[in-house]
């Protein structure tokens, strides 16, 4: 334990050492410590090993304040202060010990000082005033007792040695707290960004699907009405395949900034996933929902210039309204919309649509109908009709349509046109296909020498080993490929135009009729047809339906059938339900007909009847060739 002892009278230095005999001495006064340890002997080993163990001193003697000011301050530096220092009150010439003790104090706050005086020059409370704090601060009278000044340097020491480590405890805690603190700092900041990107899509920035459901959510618990609102772009997949992902990315970004800015005040927009948005907003009706709805889809259909090209997609929305705190459930809110948005771009897009309960109707039924076409082949509710179709010169049927028939127990027929869409969105209409084609060759067997023209979905179309499975069915009941007429529509071939051209290649080369049904409602150019193998074109019984009343229907069926004639394609006019369309297309060269006026689809039985005859009979069917009748309109 480092002493420092200041006093400028050698016999009192003197008996500093003779007190604290056993340690060692430092400073100017060294080699008189070790004379003095010398004369007076090392007596350590002779302590009762049961007393407390007196700390090992080394002494620091000085004797002018300044030296001992000036020994503190190295001290203190070195990282090595004193725990005590032992002060005298007078040292002349040099400053005397108040002012020392105030000195080293400035230098050193935690040293202990004990003010060895014999006259009463300073108070305690002045010393203390300049050299405090009192708790560091002792007096001791001199002559002093051996004893306590040990006793009183052992106390000081240790009690310095405890606060020393204490302190360093402190200071190393309070630095752990500092660290934990930061950490947690730290940790919270990762959180946040952690639960910035769950929330969060990347692309944009805007509330994700997950923090779109949770508002959502929330917004259903609480009072008031709000707008739920599903926007979706309406020809986005054409900017993304025609101008890359990069202008896609960069237009939903436009797209999304164009939302926010437009939206009613206090809404959410949300990027729900693709092209599709997702916004809640409070209002007081469905009016003025939709009123907001078409200002942002309004806002979305400008130009907007990605990767320095000026693009134009447009918008479609649903909105359905909800009464909040009402129990209304959120994942069926935002269905709801979604089912006004399908309605919205099935009426041709570019508009917002407020949820109807017919939609939500019309799910459900739909739901039945795939429910209840699952079973039709099984439960025997299907059935096959045919429709003759017949040659221009003298009306000879040259085969039948076959049109599938779905009488269910339960709620009576349902209209192709109601199930074949349904069953082209699932699967079913692949095992419905493969029944209706093995049924119309086998019904067709019967006939002398009639085609069977069977419609084929596009997907059937697109399936792979589609023309594989056709052949099989041919050969499997004998029949010559020319007597199965193929009818396939424009969407089955120009969605890949390559693939169908040479499927329809093959077909042909094997012998099968093809013919391209409902043609003109698609958006085939009379040009591109020309690339595929066919044998006829249907005009679509929209036009023939239209040719008595707008000059444009007239016009179409004329061009179709034009084209059909220099391209060598048979032109088949369906929908032909009086006489006077029979007369006018007849006349405008179709090659062949087929409608109500001629014959309804009929059963298997009066088919069969049908093909044997040969001709149609009836009162309006004229014998003669016809005479000739203009255009109507
Ligand atoms: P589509 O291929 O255009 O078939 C012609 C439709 O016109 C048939 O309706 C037929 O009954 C009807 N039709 C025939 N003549 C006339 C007429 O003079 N006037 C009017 N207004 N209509 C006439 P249907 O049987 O209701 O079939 C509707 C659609 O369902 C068909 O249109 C076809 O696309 C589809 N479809 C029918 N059967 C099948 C099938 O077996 N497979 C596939 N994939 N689709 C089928
Ligand atoms: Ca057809
Ligand atoms: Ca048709």
């Amino acid at each position: 334990m480092r002493i420092l002892i200041v006093d400028d009278e050698q016999a009192v230095q003197e008996s500093y050492v003779r007190s604290f005999k056993g340690g060692r001495t430092t400073g100017q006064q060294d080699a008189l410590n070790a004379m003095a340890s010398d004369l007076f002997g090392d007596d350590r080993a002779g302590d009762a090993p049961d007393a407390d163990p007196q700390p090992d001193f080394v002494l620091t003697l000085h004797h002018q304040g300044l030296d001992a000011v000036a020994e503190v301050e190295r001290a203190v530096a070195a990282g090595d202060p004193f725990p005590v220092a032992f002060i005298d009150v007078r040292m002349p010439p040099g400053i005397d010990g108040r002012e020392t003790a105030r000195r080293i104090r400035a230098i050193d706050p935690d040293i202990n000082l004990v003010i060895v005086t014999g006259y009463s020059d300073f108070s305690p409370i002045e010393i203390a005033r300049v050299a405090g704090p009192a708790d560091k601060l002792f007096y001791i009278a001199k002559p002093f007792e051996v004893g306590e000044i040990v006793q009183t340097a052992t106390a000081l020491g240790r009690r310095w040695e405890i606060d020393r480590e204490l302190a360093a405890t402190r200071a190393m805690l309070s630095a752990q707290v500092l660290l934990l603190e930061e950490q947690g700092l730290e940790l919270a900041a990762n959180e946040s960004r952690a639960i910035h990107i769950a929330n969060h899509d990347s692309l944009t920035d805007a509330p994700n699907r997950l923090a779109f459901l949770r508002a959502l959510g929330d917004r259903t618990r609480a009072e008031g009405g709000f707008a739920t609102v599903m926007i979706d772009l309406d020809r986005f997949k054409l900017v993304n395949d025609t101008l890359g992902h990069l202008a896609g990315d960069a237009l939903i970004r436009e797209i999304c900034a164009i939302l926010q800015a437009t939206a009613p005040e206090g809404a959410l927009v949300a990027r729900l996933g693709g092209d599709e948005f997702g916004i809640v907003f409070d209002t007081v009706g469905v009016e003025p929902a939709v009123m907001a709805c078409d200002r942002m889809i309004a806002a979305c259909a400008v130009d907007i210039t990605v990767l320095g090209h000026a693009v134009r997609c447009g918008a479609s929305a649903g909105v359905v309204v909800t009464q909040g705190a009402a129990g209304h459930d959120p994942i069926d809110v935002l269905r709801r919309a979604d089912l006004a948005l399908n309605d919205a771009k099935k009426a041709g897009r570019g508009i917002a649509r407020p949820f109807d309960e017919s939609m939500d109707e019309g799910m459900r039924s739909r739901r039945r109908i795939e429910a209840g076409l699952g079973e039709a082949i099984d439960k025997g509710e299907l059935s096959l009709v045919f429709q003759p179709i017949v040659a221009r010169e003298a009306l000879e049927i040259v085969g039948f349509e076959a049109l599938l028939r779905w009488n269910t127990v339960e709620h009576g027929p349902i209209s192709p046109a109601v199930f074949i869409p349904i069953a082209e969105e699932s699967n079913l209409i692949h095992d419905l296909g493969d029944w209706v084609l093995a049924e119309s060759l086998r019904v067709m067997k019967a006939w002398p020498g009639q085609y069977v023209s069977v419609n084929f979905s596009p997907r059937q179309f697109r399936r792979t080993n589609f023309i594989g499975h056709v052949m099989e069915c041919v050969e499997r009941e004998g029949i010559s490929p020319a007597r199965l007429q193929i009818e396939i529509t424009e969407t089955a071939i120009f969605d890949d135009a390559e693939r169908a051209a040479d499927t329809l290649y093959r077909l042909r080369q094997m012998g099968f009729r093809i013919a391209l049904d409902d043609f003109g409602t698609g958006y085939s150019s009379l040009y591109n047809i020309r690339k595929f193998a066919l044998d006829c074109l249907k005009i679509d019984r929209s036009f023939i339906d239209g040719m008595g009343r707008e000059r444009e229907s007239a016009a179409i069926v004329q061009s179709i059938i034009h084209l059909g004639r220099s391209l060598g394609l048979g032109v088949i006019a369906e929908g032909v339900e009086t006489e006077a369309q029979m007369q006018a297309l007849r006349l405008a060269g179709a090659s062949h007909l087929q409608g109500y006026h001629l014959s309804r689809p009929v059963p298997i039985a009066e088919a069969n009847r049908l093909a044997i005859a040969r001709f149609l009979c009836g009162p309006e069917i004229p014998v003669a060739m016809p005479r000739a009748v203009g255009m109507a309109g």
